[in-house]
């Protein structure tokens, strides 16, 4: 007899966020099966809690996953990042599981149907071109006004995002980021999507991120998150997020409803949403919107109720539990990704005791094994680690994790030497 509820996790193997939700399952007596793209080795030992999905395939992923139910029913689907997304909008609903329809999914998914979508419902945002790789950058380059931007349609971690200033710097940016879009393995992530490009208007501006819930449409705001450190290209390397935010609440509530109307605009319903917006005296612009929680640890940073995380939230609200009125607690926290300083091997990190000395710092990670290449942006999409900080005030979480990250020093060797 199946006694507790049983969550189906996506978790691909490159994920950072399999041990925070497996750790949330287990303080909630939730039974998980973990799936991902590579077969486990104790897959044969352990079928009912290991599977594997072709998450490039969603329609095969959720034949797969409907078979396993018939021998170990599922109660919930949960996605950790974009590609996930759209396979648990299949699976759901292929399983009458709480879910996001497919459509929704993909809109949030690729950033040119996104685009288009606040456009048709008559919402704040960039103008936009899209262009086939195969096209000319130089003829490209004469159809765009300046500043813009950049992108591929499906990447994350703003790879491959970069600002254009004229003609010649977006010719330049162009051939860039077809090389990262003719690697096999993008390639074959992208399908259609990785033989275009996207061309946004430039939106100057402060950035924030707000992490929310869906339920049934409508929207709960777990945190806005502010990017104290300006974001002007020509890459746009996320740094350090703050919460709660130091602007206006009128302002706040804007933000907010921003989101809502485009998560309605996209057909968004259920489930957790992290969305990047800016703003200036034009007013708010919503740039992006994932149908996800928050990426790498920076969900850390966030601590609900009586110390609720934000997986549990997750769960909880999938598995039909409700998350009431539960609130984000009242101190401040802050999150630093560590940027990547240079390409090269990484050959020892000096400081970390210092770092995790600094008052208010309540951990650095450091999520690069001595010895792996780094890769910077625009064509890296990792962070050398974390730095989580927990304060009185949004500004001492700001100023603590600018203190550890000073105290950190990485040795990199630039490949080619000896
Ligand atoms: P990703 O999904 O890879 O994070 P985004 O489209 O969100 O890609 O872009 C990453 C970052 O690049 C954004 O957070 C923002 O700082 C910057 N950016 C992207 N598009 C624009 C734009 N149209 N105007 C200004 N900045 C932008």
């Amino acid at each position: 007899m199946k006694l507790m509820p049983r969550v189906l996790l996506l978790l691909p193997t490159t994920t950072y966020r399999a041990a925070d939700f497996l750790a949330a399952a287990e303080r909630m007596n939730v039974d998980v099966v973990a799936a991902s793209e590579k077969p486990n080795v104790m897959a044969s030992k352990h079928p009912e809690v290991l599977l594997t999905l072709d998450f490039r395939d969603p329609e095969a992923a959720a034949r797969t996953v409907r078979e396993f139910h018939k021998a170990y029913p599922i109660d919930a689907v949960i996605p950790v990042d974009d590609d996930t997304a759209v396979v648990a909008a299949t699976i759901g609903s292929a399983l009458s599981l709480k879910h996001n329809s497919i459509e929704s999914a993909q809109a949030a998914r690729n950033k040119h149907t996104f685009v288009e979508l606040l456009h048709r419902h008559g919402l704040a945002a960039p103008w936009y071109r899209l262009f086939a790789t195969a096209e000319d950058p130089k003829q490209a380059a004469r159809a765009v006004s300046y500043p813009c931007v950049l992108k591929p349609l499906f990447l994350s971690a703003s790879r491959g995002v970069i600002r254009a200033d004229d003609p010649l710097a977006f010719a330049a940016a162009w051939r860039r980021i077809l090389k990262i879009l003719e690697d096999p393995e993008v390639a074959a992530r992208g399908g259609e999507a990785a033989k275009q490009l996207l061309v946004e208007e430039f939106i100057p501006g402060q950035e924030v991120a707000l992490e929310g819930m869906l339920d049934k449409g409508e929207l709960r705001v777990l945190a806005i998150f502010d990017k104290p450190d300006p974001l002007e290209g020509p890459f746009f390397e996320e740094t350090i997020y703050v919460t709660p935010s130091r602007h206006a609440e009128s302002h706040q509530r804007q933000i907010a409803g921003c989101v809502a109307s485009a998560a309605a605009a996209i057909g968004l319903r259920e489930g957790p949403i992290h969305a990047e917006l800016r703003f200036n005296e034009n007013g708010i612009w919503i740039i992006e919107m994932a149908a996800r929680s928050i990426g790498g640890l920076c969900s850390r940073t966030l601590r609900f109720g009586t110390g609720l995380s934000l997986e549990e939230l997750i769960l909880r609200h999938a598995l039909n539990l409700g998350i009431g009125h539960i609130q984000r607690e009242q101190r401040a926290a802050g999150v630093m990704m560590i940027p990547i300083p240079g390409a090269g091997i990484l050959q020892e990190i000096q400081g970390l005791e210092a770092a995790r000395a600094v008052p208010r710092i309540e951990g650095v990670t450091v999520s690069v094994p001595l010895g792996k290449g780094l890769v910077p942006l625009p064509e890296g999409s990792s962070y050398l680690g974390f730095i989580f900080s927990r304060a009185e005030t949004p500004a001492a979480a700001e100023t603590a994790l600018r203190a550890a990250h000073r105290q950190l020093h990485f040795v990199i060797q630039p490949e080619g030497c000896n």
